[in-house]
């Protein structure tokens, strides 16, 4: 296994939400950044972001402007799987879908020297059933990074049935070296984080469809009467309601009835109101 020491160069897969965020931070902490997307546009959409989060970064002063354009020269974007090749840990952060998280982790195993740790930041899909799309099962393991990545302190290591415990160790390290604090789950459904998350997600959007209170006094609710920053429906648009629905469809799927998606997600889901990415989800955006 290439150890923590040997770092230096960072691959992205998936250039999103999450993709570009986990690129930022890495490149902030003086990693050399390679992210892959499968389209020119959507890399192009994923490193303006980055520029805008870098910029904010600045404006709050908690980062200088050399500090934040040093960042974004150590970053660069390709279309190509194999330019991942020269890396020495990839973190791949593409879709919730374990048909295209298994394509892609055996196309890694074919370009990425055989001792990198591959890290996938699933948000509930089995660190098993992904790792055992390559022939190195011992070196993938669950690098789970919170929402925004740049502001959230949060990293869930998480364990598959073959996940070393160098490769767990080094997780821990590398997350810590980005200024991460981590926690470390099963792999169980939805880990540790989603797995009280989402139904907690699920059963707001269900109580504003059964009409229980309006989504402004949902997540009013919740905000004064848990002390949590954003109240479920907020934090569905925050995650992206598509993130929501295949994470809670991956519950409700190993689970049972309890974790059923509400239909109101799955309804807005397939008008493509996905939250804050396309402008409306529960709340308006533009
Ligand atoms: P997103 O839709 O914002 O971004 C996904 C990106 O992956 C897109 O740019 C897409 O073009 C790209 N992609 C699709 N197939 C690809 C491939 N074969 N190779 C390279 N790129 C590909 O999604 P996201 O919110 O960034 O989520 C990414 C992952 O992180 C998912 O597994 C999700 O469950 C997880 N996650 C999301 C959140 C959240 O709050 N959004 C939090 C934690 C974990």
């Amino acid at each position: 296994m290439r150890g923590f020491d040997s770092i230096e160069r960072i691959g992205v897969v998936g250039a999103g939400t999450m993709g570009g965020g986990i690129a930022q931070v890495c490149a902030q902490q003086g990693y050399d950044v390679v992210v892959r997307d499968i389209e020119r546009e959507y890399l192009d959409r994923g490193f303006e972001n980055i520029e805008d989060s870098l910029d904010r970064l600045v404006g709050s002063e908690k980062l200088t402007r050399e500090e934040a354009d040093a960042a974004r020269e150590r970053l660069t974007g390709t279309t190509e799987l194999s330019d991942l090749a020269d890396c020495d840990l990839v973190v791949e952060a593409a879709v919730e879908n374990m048909d295209i998280k298994q394509d892609i982790f055996a196309d890694l195993d074919d370009a990425v020297p055989e001792d990198v740790v591959l890290a996938t930041n699933t948000s509930t899909l089995s660190i098993t059933t992904i790792a055992s799309a390559t022939e190195r099962p011992e070196l993938v393991v669950g690098l789970h990074f919170m929402n925004p990545v740049a502001v959230m302190k949060g990293v869930e290591v998480v364990t598959g049935e073959h996940t070393s415990d160098e490769v767990t160790a080094l997780a821990h390290e590398f997350a810590e070296a980005l200024d991460k604090e981590t926690w470390e789950s099963d792999d169980k459904p939805g880990f540790v984080s989603n797995r009280i998350l989402m139904p907690w997600i699920n059963e707001g959007v269900r109580a504003f469809d059964e009409g229980v209170a309006t989504k402004e006094d949902i997540d009013r609710g919740m905000k004064l009467g848990t002390n949590v920053p954003m109240g479920p429906l907020q934090l569905a648009d925050h995650i992206g309601l598509d993130i929501c629905l295949d994470a809670t469809r991956t519950l409700y799927e190993e689970l049972g009835d309890r974790y059923k998606p509400a239909y109101l997600l799955k309804r807005k889901v397939d008008a493509g109101d996905l939250g804050k990415k396309t402008g409306r989800g529960f709340y308006d955006y533009e």
